[in-house]
């Protein structure tokens, strides 16, 4: 994958993928199962200039960890010598993997390497990737996740959110009976407060019928958005639901790439957007999400990956919410900030990046 380039422009050296266990501050439920850590590919790509880029690959499960790992080290001889050039080597790597596809453990491989090459490209001219990219970066209203918990342990969290100043909080939702998701959104409401916005996510559990069914009784809860109540890819069946319901429809963090947003938009599948930095392709492909976003006038969040998420929603025309997880602190020397509820990213060189080299020996699979 030859590419031109002046003699000025930094070039890859190195890059190496290192896989991690981190566990999780808190286990957290879901309606299949209990999360209790997370399984991560750390990639450090050096350019000849000395700086170094980083990035995350969350692979949900330790199953994926060792093939997504030998993946990203893979595709290191197909990078060496080329100009750290991350949109440029997106395009071309998206060339070289299109008759494999560039979904599923690929396109977190591709995302990895093109969310390292933005940040190395950021600490080449110390500065944020905000600004890199042509903003500066600013602060977003943040909300924290509550997990499949009843009503007692969801309205607990909600609270602890609450005192911490966010602004939103989010609940797993998708319980026996629809009497069981209002009791668990009415706990959470009286225990965050009538100032705090309320979301719930059926991660995908519903048809599209029952979701309408669900929505008709959920509409009055005044919540600010319902995601993912059916299959992610089923636009007509989401676009059903959207039409009838009132309350806001929320998708996006599984789809993959652009083209996924745009076949959901032309459908009309959801009234909110939500990228997964990581699924929709790195920092490349979230510029071309967030430009498709504006094109539709769609207000756009992010999916987990707060640090590099709360660099990009600050260049993000239609910004939304930051989705806040403090999941992946133990391994940053930075966590991103929460300032009076609102993300506060100012400060960050790069994607905010940076290990704490420490815990990451600690946790080294
Ligand atoms: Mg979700």
């Amino acid at each position: 994958m030859p590419m031109p380039s002046s003699s000025q422009e930094p070039r890859i050296k190195a890059l190496t993928a290192r896989a991690v266990r981190v566990p999780m501050p808190q286990p957290h439920r879901t309606a299949s199962g209990v999360v209790s850590e997370s399984p991560l590919v750390l990639t450090d790509i050096t350019l000849d200039s000395g700086v170094v880029g980083r990035s995350i690959t969350f692979t949900y499960t330790p199953l994926a960890l060792g093939p997504t790992t030998d993946l990203i080290r893979n595709i290191e001889p197909l990078l060496m010598g080329n100009a750290a050039a991350p949109a440029e080597i997106s395009r071309g790597l998206a060339a070289r993997f299109r008759l494999l596809g560039a979904q599923g453990l690929i396109g977190m491989a591709l995302a990895a390497i093109d969310m390292a090459l933005w940040d190395g490209l950021a600490h080449t001219h110390s500065v944020s990737l905000a600004h890199l990219l042509g903003g500066l970066p600013k602060p977003t209203q943040a909300y924290g996740a509550i997990g499949y918990d009843g009503p007692d342990e969801s309205a607990k969290a909600a609270e602890g959110w609450a005192q911490r100043g966010f602004r939103g909080v989010k609940a797993k939702i998708g319980y026996p009976t629809v009497a069981e998701d209002v009791s668990v959104i009415r706990a959470i409401r009286r225990a965050a407060g009538e100032g705090t916005a309320v979301m719930v996510d059926y991660n995908q559990s519903l048809t599209p019928s029952e979701a309408v069914e669900r929505l008709r009784i959920l509409d009055a809860e005044g919540l600010t958005w319902v995601e993912e109540p059916s299959l992610a890819h089923d636009y007509a069946g989401h676009a059903k639901v959207a039409r009838e319901a009132r309350t806001p429809i929320q998708a996006g963090e599984n789809w993959w790439g652009i083209t996924d947003f745009a076949h959901a938009l032309e459908a009309d599948a959801t009234d909110f957007v939500m990228a997964d930095v990581m699924k929709v392709g790195g920092v490349t492909g979230w510029l071309e999400a967030a430009a498709l976003a504006n094109a539709h006038r769609i207000r756009m969040s992010n999916h987990l990956w707060p640090e590099i998420s709360a660099q990009l929603l600050s260049v993000t025309p239609t910004a939304h919410w930051l989705e806040y997880a403090d999941w992946w602190n133990p391994i940053l020397a930075d966590p991103l900030r929460i300032k009076d509820g609102m993300s506060d990213p100012a400060g960050a060189i790069g994607s905010g990046t940076e290990w704490n080299e420490a815990a990451v020996q600690r946790f080294l699979v």
